[in-house]
């Protein structure tokens, strides 16, 4: 599935705009490293701060809170800035200060339940008390799920001026853009400029 690039950020997120952009795909942290969006002419939106995204976001990942308080976008934002370093810098050699600003981040008491679903038996792991900890900690989950898998699959869109994160599901881990028809065409155009500049 691929982004729209179709417009400039503009009103009110709804599920099927969060879709359009990219958001809500593959993993729970990929949307919160991205919710620093680039569109890739310069023009950045900070969804943390959009009410409609963050409900949006809330609901595909199934964590009923209501709008974080300013302290709890301010950590989300620090955990975003955190996870992006890593994810672009040294996903396979964590320094001890990313462990503990991780942990830090994984710290919410949480128990396990168990349910009856049509008959089949199924637990889920929640909150002792549902908040804002809560979401990181889910967030971060995600994020180390895959930083320990070290398949190199985490990787940003080559376009520099878009830096979306991705997880690369393809067999040959070929992939380089968020979007092959837009960033993907975007970035050829530019380097075969480059090329004729320079020869
Ligand atoms: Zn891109």
């Amino acid at each position: 599935m691929g982004r729209s690039f179709l417009f400039r950020y503009q009103g009110r997120v709804t599920a099927t705009r969060y879709l359009e952009e990219g958001f809500g795909q593959q993993f729970l942290f990929l949307d919160a490293i991205n919710s620093l969006y680039r569109d890739g002419f310069g023009n950045v939106t900070d969804f943390l701060s959009d009410a409609s995204w963050v409900r949006v976001f809330l609901k595909r990942w199934n964590l009923q809170l209501k709008s974080p308080t300013r302290s709890a976008q301010a950590e989300l934002a620090d955990l975003r800035t955190h996870m992006r370093q890593i994810a672009e810098s040294r996903s396979s050699a964590l320094i001890p200060r990313d462990l503990s600003v991780l942990n830090k981040a994984l710290n919410a008491p949480t128990y396990q339940r168990l349910s009856l679903r049509r008959g089949a038996l199924h637990t889920e792991l929640r909150p002792v008390t549902a908040d804002w900890s809560w979401v990181r900690s889910r967030i971060a989950a995600s994020f180390v799920e895959v930083l320990i898998r070290y398949d190199h699959r985490l990787k940003m869109c080559r376009n520099a001026g878009c830096r979306w994160m991705f997880y690369d599901m393809t067999k040959g881990r070929t992939r380089l853009w968020c979007n092959d028809g837009r960033c993907g065409n975007r970035d050829r155009a530019r380097r075969a400029r480059e090329k004729r500049g320079g020869a």
